[in-house]
């Protein structure tokens, strides 16, 4: 179905067990990611662009708890948050990404002023804090990204030695839940733009950088093709340049964005162990949200369509 705009969000995808959800847990994610899509589709009815819409619905994201990515992040082995975000334009492929970053309130928005006030696209480390201190972008003390359930996923996971995706919540069965947040869309004009956000793995070290900013692993868009955002165990997406195949299958195979979407995420990630999911839009407004995982946090809105979203697989 073709719409004049779309938009599609995710919180997150993996192993979302259904007996660790209560209700509430559940209405709050729903609660969330509404008010997401909705401070999206305010930017895409006004006629504004894609660009800004996806990353006006990534900073509310990494402004949540509940999601792996600004407030909410993992912790790293050492018990701090290193962040990484992307952001691109699918008008010239234009693209800003930052990893490895600490105290910063809004990785995603550092991310974009790498892209319209930089010559490079990708910063790292105390040198993109810096980048994001010049450009007056706000940060944050430690204490802001403390959240107590994230404290304790890492007590777990440095006891049993682990390098964990999001969402840890039983000692007993391994926990495999990814966190991360995106977003993608198509505005008014028929332009693409998809930005993604982390907190990456709890317990990583030694600076570990996830797929996320890494463009065609985590994030990609072309106006030609389509938009992604990933989210799911990085090192397999990154090995399977898993955004960018997307658009290579519509471009040099001639594949609908569906088609295209499951043939990565089904044919290609979940044979060699790559867990998770994405969000995909295409040049006519085709959304596409296909995960491996038992869930993915996700929701959509489209010009023609209300506010869809859900966690585990459609019935
Ligand atoms: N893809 C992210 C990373 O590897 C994690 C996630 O999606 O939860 O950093």
């Amino acid at each position: 179905m073709k719409s004049t705009f779309a938009l599609a969000v995710h919180g997150g995808a993996g192993t979302i067990s259904r007996d660790q959800m209560t209700p509430e847990k559940e209405q709050a994610y729903h609660a969330a990611l509404r008010q997401v899509l909705e401070a999206g589709h305010d930017v895409l009815r006004q006629g504004g662009a894609a660009l800004d819409a996806v990353e006006a619905a990534v900073r509310l994201l990494e402004d949540s708890p509940l999601f792996n990515a600004g407030r909410g992040a993992v912790f790293t082995h050492d018990g701090r948050h290193e962040m990484d975000a992307a952001i691109m334009d699918g008008r010239d492929r234009s693209a800003g990404a930052v990893a490895g970053v600490r105290n910063l309130q809004n990785p995603i928005s550092v991310a974009r002023m790498v892209m319209d006030k930089s010559d490079h696209v990708l910063l790292a480390w105390p040198g993109a804090e810096e980048f994001a201190r010049e450009h007056n972008l706000p940060t944050q003390p430690d204490e802001y990204f403390f959240t107590q359930h994230r404290h304790d996923q890492l007590q777990e996971a440095l006891e049993s030695g682990g390098i964990h995706l999001d969402h840890s919540e039983s000692k007993k069965a391994p926990p495999k839940k990814m966190g991360t947040v995106g977003a993608v869309a198509r505005d008014q004009h028929g332009n693409l733009a998809a930005a993604t956000s982390t907190g990456g793995m709890t317990n990583k070290r030694y600076s570990r950088i996830g797929d996320s900013p890494i463009i065609g692993a985590g994030t990609f868009a072309d106006n030609r093709t389509c938009a992604i955002s990933c989210t799911g165990s990085g090192e397999y997406f990154m090995r399977a340049v898993a955004a960018y195949d997307v658009a290579c299958l519509m471009e040099y195979r001639g594949l609908s964005l569906a088609e295209a979407c499951r043939i990565v995420v089904h044919d290609k990630l979940e044979p060699v162990g790559g867990e998770g999911g994405l969000i995909a839009v295409d040049g006519a407004g085709n959304l596409a949200l296909p995960f491996n995982s038992s869930g993915m946090y996700r929701g959509t809105i489209t010009s023609d369509s209300p506010i869809f979203t859900a966690i585990y697989e459609d019935k």
